[in-house]
């Protein structure tokens, strides 16, 4: 019997820092039966032939084309399913507005669950095809429609952390879109946990529960108090949306007069597994809050352009070693793409580093390095989406799950500008990562498991 599941030969690239990307070039990935790489052989090894030999007739063999290239799978830390219905619309309206008027009856039709199957399918089936291969989603306050999200996961081959959602506070949510009250959010959690916990136990690449307050807002404290002890009694993730625009980092200020980072951290809500999205405005303190207890950031950049009302200083929260990951926060967010928020990220940092008033001198414009480089933003959406979520995912090492996607740089009609001038493999990287587009993405692995192929 052969000691690996799979053998793939190709030339990849993973984070081997922040700052600095590992080419390795026409290297063999040994992967085991669980999906896990077991080993990496570098051509100089002199294992590589041995191994070439033994399985290069095989079906376990793949050899990855001239022209194509492995880059880890992308780990999305803020999506909400049942938005997709309504992405790259509603755009127009500040956060609060946008919450009533399109996005808490959009997520209401999701007691339906025939519906939520229909849709969970398409939003799983689009993120995978977009190099996706873990997402840490929001679902609805419906506990059932939650676990079809996940089910869905599970089938489809994702890594799905999913949360059922919590809104409990009826002066701060809509009659039509609300828990019945604390008890039944609690105890609706409570199950959604235990069923998905159990779901996951059959699932090779794992789906898991996540206890998600919506935010502060719209819940009373009696829940969130409880949703913190419902975390630490099962020991689960946790995500909630943190200090994301003025609205929301000023209704906290006023509800316990401390921002949301010390409030969520009081309610037992900021632990090892907690990602929370945006954090736009949290000082230097709350930052520190995140970095003491291991919570970690889902950075948003294309969502934040339209509501969060301020750039995220992400450089300066690196540097104060916050785990930070990309979300694509779907549909405040329009993209299903982590390509379009990696590359966004870059964008809004360089714009947070130069300033954006040109009537202002150039001394005083901006913030003096906020900047983060291409290489930064992908150890984001990679290695720092594994961190935040404490899983081994993210990075093409040993002992991380086989979660890959294969780019084409030849495909037909989205051809990548390669010529020879192109000796170094790192600007074909560079180009990659700003140029790809889904139809690049010829496959994609799970755990392991082929989930997707054009
Ligand atoms: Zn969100």
């Amino acid at each position: 019997m052969n000691t690996y599941a799979q053998v793939f030969q190709g030339t990849a690239f993973t984070s081997q820092s922040p700052k600095e990307i590992k080419v390795l070039k026409d290297h063999l990935f040994c992967i085991d039966e669980n999906g896990v790489i077991a080993k990496i052989l570098a051509p100089i090894d002199i294992a590589y032939n041995d191994v070439l030999k033994e399985y290069e007739n095989t079906d376990a063999f793949h050899r990855i084309n001239e022209g194509t290239y492995i880059l880890p799978g992308f780990i999305d830390l803020h999506v909400h399913a049942p938005q997709w219905i309504q992405a790259g619309t509603a755009l127009d309206i500040p956060l609060n507005d946008w919450l009533n008027t399109y996005t808490f009856p959009t997520e209401a039709k999701f007691a339906d669950v025939d519906f939520a199957t229909k849709v969970y399918a398409d939003v799983v089936d689009t993120l995978l095809a977009n190099g996706t291969t873990t997402a840490l989603y929001f679902a609805t306050i419906h506990k059932e429609a939650s676990i079809v999200l996940a089910k869905t996961c599970a089938e489809k081959g994702q890594r799905g952390l999913v949360g059922k959602v919590v809104m409990d506070d009826p002066e701060q949510t809509p009659s039509f879109y609300k828990d019945a009250d604390t008890k039944t959010a609690l105890a609706d959690t409570e199950e959604f946990i235990v069923a998905v916990k159990e779901l996951g136990k059959s699932t090779k690449q794992g789906v898991y529960p996540v206890v998600t307050p919506r935010f502060i807002p719209s819940c009373t404290d009696e829940a969130l108090r409880g949703l913190g002890e419902l975390a630490k009694k099962y020991d689960t993730h946790i995500q909630s949306h943190c200090s994301e625009s003025d609205w929301a980092h000023g209704y906290v200020q006023e509800r316990f007069g401390k921002n949301d980072a010390q409030a969520l951290n009081d309610f037992g809500l900021l632990q090892d597994k907690s990602v929370m999205a945006h954090s736009n405005f949290l000082t230097d303190e709350d930052a520190q809050l995140f970095a003491d207890t291991g919570s970690a950031i889902a950075h948003c950049p294309v969502s934040n352009a339209y509501f969060a009302n301020s750039v995220i200083p992400i450089a300066r929260f690196m540097a104060m070693g916050v785990e930070i990951g990309l979300g694509s926060d779907i549909s405040g967010g329009f993209s299903p793409s982590l390509y379009d928020n990696t590359r966004q990220a870059v964008i809004s940092s360089r714009m947070l580093e130069d300033g954006v008033d040109s009537s202002l001198p150039a001394t005083t414009r901006g913030v003096p390095n906020s900047r983060i480089t291409l290489n930064e933003a992908f150890y984001l959406v990679t290695a720092g989406g594994g961190e935040s979520l404490s899983l081994p995912i993210g990075r093409l090492e040993v002992g991380f799950a086989w979660d890959a996607q294969m780019i084409d740089t030849r495909t037909a009609n989205a051809r990548l500008p390669i010529y020879e001038v192109d000796k170094k493999e790192i600007d074909i990287f560079e180009k990659i990562i700003y140029l790809a587009r889904p139809e690049n993405i010829r496959e994609v692995w799970v755990q392991g498991e082929k989930v997707h192929t054009r």
